[in-house]
């Protein structure tokens, strides 16, 4: 059974489309990420299947029931689900413990309290029913409003950027207990988040979205390695972006020739190359093998990785600034030359003269990931 079904969902702000037939679903007891840049619709999405905002077209179910749709529009009391907001939104005047139960209307006041104390036992606040918001920490306020989204134990949550009020150490801590409380629910998760690394480390499934289109779905390995453009490869970490052509079915570029793969001859492709795709071997492997030296410019250590800045002159062709990402500390000096080669799994070809914005993604049989 789906938790939750959008069917082609459009939604206008006056003359600005916020969400452009978005179809999703999410299984029972599965984390899905929301996850695109600022602006692309993730909370209009989350809103709409909240209840929170009326729906002009399209068709929402949750949990095989039409809430949404076919002349129902459903509040959000009526729809099974437990919301939790960037802000937390708990109500200042109201304990610990009656913020939690307030998302428990519908039972007897004994029950209330007892659901309500069994959450926040969840999330370890029970010694807190007592105390107002604004008495405890950022990251125990967190845990109250997650509490009382979990307390009705609904069969969909809907978190909005649940980590973005925490700074980045406590972030970490917060989000780790925040998925195993989750999944400990059974509750089906969509969560709205603009940082990749945080839909990766959150997901099952991650849904990337653009300018209120679906650009791609997949977990979160589907995803990283096998990106459906340019923009999403580029969506999910730092990528060198290198312009060429296909000529004779393959793409040269200064670094490797690649197999073209499906795409028309003739036609402009962007090569995009991870930085831990590119691996910096003793200059002497260069020598008719087919490889390229690159000279150091800079290198730095950024903790687990060093990120090391290369300069690829190649014969009468304009300098290239690449970023290679050697795990560890491997920190050579300015002016130290190495050969390059390429990781295959982390070299993607797409074609450059398709329309793209606003338009629908080129999949599959266009985009193509290198390989040799
Ligand atoms: P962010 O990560 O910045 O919150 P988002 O991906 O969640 O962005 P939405 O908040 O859904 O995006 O907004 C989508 C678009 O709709 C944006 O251009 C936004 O400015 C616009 N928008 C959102 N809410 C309203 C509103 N109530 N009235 C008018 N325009 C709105």
């Amino acid at each position: 059974m789906n938790a939750l079904v959008f069917e082609t969902v459009s939604h206008r702000y006056g003359r600005l489309k916020a969400l452009d037939r978005l179809s999703l679903t999410i299984g029972d007891g599965e984390v899905v990420c929301l996850l695109g840049p600022s602006g692309c619709g993730k909370t209009t999405a989350l809103r709409l299947a909240a209840g929170l905002e009326e729906l002009q077209e399209g068709r929402i179910a949750i949990g095989g029931r039409v809430v949404a749709g076919e002349g129902r529009d459903l509040p959000p009391e009526d729809r099974d689900v437990g919301l939790m907001f960037q802000d937390y939104a708990l109500f200042p005047h109201l304990r610990v413990g009656e913020n939690v139960a307030f998302g428990l209307r519908r039972r007897t006041a004994s029950e209330r309290e007892r659901l309500a104390l069994e959450a926040l036992q969840r999330v370890g606040l029970a010694d807190y029913a007592r105390a107002y918001p604004h008495t405890l920490s950022g990251g125990q306020q967190q845990r109250v409003a997650l509490a009382r989204a979990l307390a009705p134990n609904p069969r969909l949550l809907l978190l909005d950027e649940p980590f973005s009020g925490l700074d980045q150490r406590l972030r970490r801590e917060v989000r780790d207990r925040t998925l195993h409380l989750v999944k400990e629910s059974g509750a089906a998760t969509l969560m709205v988040t603009h940082e990749p690394e945080e839909a990766m480390f959150m997901a099952d499934r991650i849904v990337l979205m653009r300018a209120g289109r679906l650009v791609q779905e997949g977990t979160p390995v589907e995803c990283y390695f096998n990106p459906a453009d340019g923009f999403a490869a580029g969506f999910f970490g730092e990528v060198n972006r290198l312009e060429a052509r296909v000529e004779n079915g393959e793409v040269r570029t200064p670094l490797a020739w690649l197999p073209a793969r499906g795409i028309a001859e003739g036609r402009a492709v962007e090569v995009l190359v991870r930085p831990e795709g590119i691996r910096l071997l003793p200059p002497g492997d260069a020598a008719g093998s087919g490889k390229v030296d690159a000279r150091v410019i800079a290198a730095r250590l950024l903790g687990r990785s060093s990120l090391v800045h290369l300069s690829v002159e190649p014969d009468g062709g304009t300098p290239l600034h690449l970023h290679a990402r050697v795990p560890g500390r491997f920190l050579p000096d300015d002016g130290d030359v190495f050969s390059l080669d390429l990781d295959p799994a982390q070299v993607f070809v797409f074609p450059t003269d398709a329309p793209i914005s606003g338009a629908e993604p080129e999949r599959g049989h266009t985009g193509t990931r290198a390989s040799g």
